[in-house]
Formats: structure tokens, sequence, C-alpha cells
């Protein structure tokens, strides 16, 4: 595995491989791996020549008093982890690299990035994008591949690649969870143990509305209460949205017809995190 950390060395290698008709391969990462990332690396394996895999704590997507400092890192965990998974380029640029002096340029999303995590964190998504489109133009990947665990922004990164024309098929992958059913998360290793048993409780809210959902309820209010009163009998976790949307367009939706996605986010103590399902048939 090259571990490369130069916008410049990473553009060249990008322009060779594309002229010898390679697939390249990115999936764009923050570190601390754990076995989510990992599924991703390994799908990224499956479709392409060469797979890339960025590593970098982007600071323009983490709003004021959020945890940007203290976001876990840990470099030779992860390098080792990457080339376990068959990874051939890591990619870590330095901030100063990305955001040298006198930036000054973002690439936004509109309506889509409004409302759920958007709404909470308003200026993440223009720094998600601005990022994702900055590792586009210099990783020129084929293919990018991304969680639905962040369900949002894979909807909002799929609509830029639209809008803007950009060439980049982008494959969405399932939640990984661990053994009880939490979503596997950098940052759940935040979480006390009575914080984690806690945090359960997202899991199991999502399960009881897959359940409503099954047995035949269709009204997005009546489910989205049976979630919040699951949530609800934890102290320690406070709800900052429960929503069920247009699994395509986020749009809000009256009825659930053929399917649609529920999404949440919590906090548990200080730490906040997020889960969602797809409520469809089959
Ligand atoms: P992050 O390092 O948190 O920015 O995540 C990098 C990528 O991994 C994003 O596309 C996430 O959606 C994805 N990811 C994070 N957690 C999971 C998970 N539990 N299962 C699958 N993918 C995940």
């Amino acid at each position: 595995m090259e571990i490369v950390s130069t916008i410049r060395e990473m553009c060249s290698i990008s322009d060779e491989l594309r002229k010898g008709g390679k697939t390249i391969v990115l999936v764009p990462t923050m570190g601390y791996f754990h076995e989510g990332h990992l599924s991703l690396m390994g799908e990224g394996r499956k479709r392409g020549d060469v797979l890339v895999v960025s590593l970098f704590v982007n600071p323009t997507q983490f709003g004021e008093g959020e945890d940007y400092e203290v976001y876990p890192r840990d470099f030779s965990r992860d390098k080792s982890l990457a080339e376990g998974t068959g990874v051939d380029i890591l990619f870590v640029p330095t901030m100063e690299e990305m955001y040298p002096e006198g930036y000054q340029t973002f690439v936004e999303v509109e309506r889509l990035t409004e409302s759920m995590e958007g709404r909470f964190r308003p200026t993440h998504f223009r720094g998600v994008t601005t990022v994702v489109a900055k590792l586009f133009n210099i990783v020129r990947p084929h293919i990018a591949i991304f969680g639905e665990k962040d369900f949002q922004q894979l909807v909002v990164i799929r609509w830029m690649v639209e809008d803007l024309n950009m060439g980049v098929e982008i494959i969405g992958m399932p939640i990984l969870r661990e053994r009880d059913g939490l979503a596997m998360s950098s940052r759940n290793q935040y979480l006390t143990p009575d914080q984690r048993k806690a945090a359960l409780s997202l899991n199991h809210s999502l399960q009881k509305a897959f359940q409503l959902f099954r047995s035949g309820e269709r009204n997005p209010r009546r489910i989205i209460d049976a979630v919040k009163r699951v949530i609800e009998v934890e102290g320690e976790v406070t709800i900052d949205y429960v929503e069920i949307r247009d699994a395509r367009t986020l749009e809000e939706i009256e009825i659930i017809e053929d399917q649609a996605i529920i999404a949440l986010a919590a906090k548990v103590g200080k730490v906040r995190l997020i889960d969602n399902v797809i409520l469809r048939e089959g």
C-alpha cells in the first residue's frame, strides 16, 4: 500500500492510472476505522482496479462547538487496517494542502441540506460537499463508495454529482452494526458503559418502526410517535429529530407508499449519534 500525502502526487498517480485505462475507486473517510469503513473498502476492492481510501478529518464539516479537535485519530492502526483490506493507496492530505491560506470556494447543495441533519448542523453539508468535490477532482475516481449510515449525506452527494455532471458513479453500502444492534461509528468509543446501553434504544426504536411498517402501518406520524416513546424511556438520551421521508428525494410524505427512510439523531450525554432504517417490503 502506498501512502500519498500531497495533492500533486495524488493527481499525477491518478492521471497515469486513467491513461492506463484503470478503474479508480475512492472511499472517502475521516479515519478511526471500524468494520463499517472496512466493508466499504471491501466493496471498493471488488469494483475497480485501484482502490484509493482518503483519510482526512475535514474541519469545514464540523460546526462551532462540535468535536473536531477531539475527533478520534489513530493513524498507525488505520494504516494497518487499510493495508489488511487490500487498499492500494491511502491518501492522507494535510489541512494546509486542502485549505491553504486564502481558500474561499465552497460547493453547496441547497434544499436537500436544510432539513434533518442540516437543521441541527447548518454548515455541515457545505463542508462535506466541498471536501468530496475536492477529493473527486484530486483522485478523479470512476466510482466512489459511501455508507447508508449517513443517509442524507449519500443523497446529497448523489444530487451534487448529478447537478454538477461530475461523472462519478456513487455506490451506497448498508449500515454495519455491533452485535447488539448499535450502528458502528467512530464516535461510539466516547460512550461510557451506561451510555452505550442507553444508546441501544436508538436501534430498538427503529426496529419498532420496522415492525409497525411490516404490520401495515403507513402513517409517518404514528410511527414517529412510537419511535420517540421507545427512546424517551432512556433518561440520558435527548432526541434531535426523528423523521420519515421519501428515500430518494428526502421530501416529506403524508403516507408511506412503497418505501421510505426513517432517520434519527440523538445525543447520549454529549455524544451525538445518528441512525436510520429503510422501510420497504421484503
Ligand atoms: P466517516 O469516517 O465517519 O466520515 O465515514 C466514512 C464512510 O463510512 C462514510 O461514507 C460513512 O457513511 C461510512 N460509514 C460510517 N459508519 C458506517 C457503518 N456503521 N456502516 C457502513 N458504513 C459506515
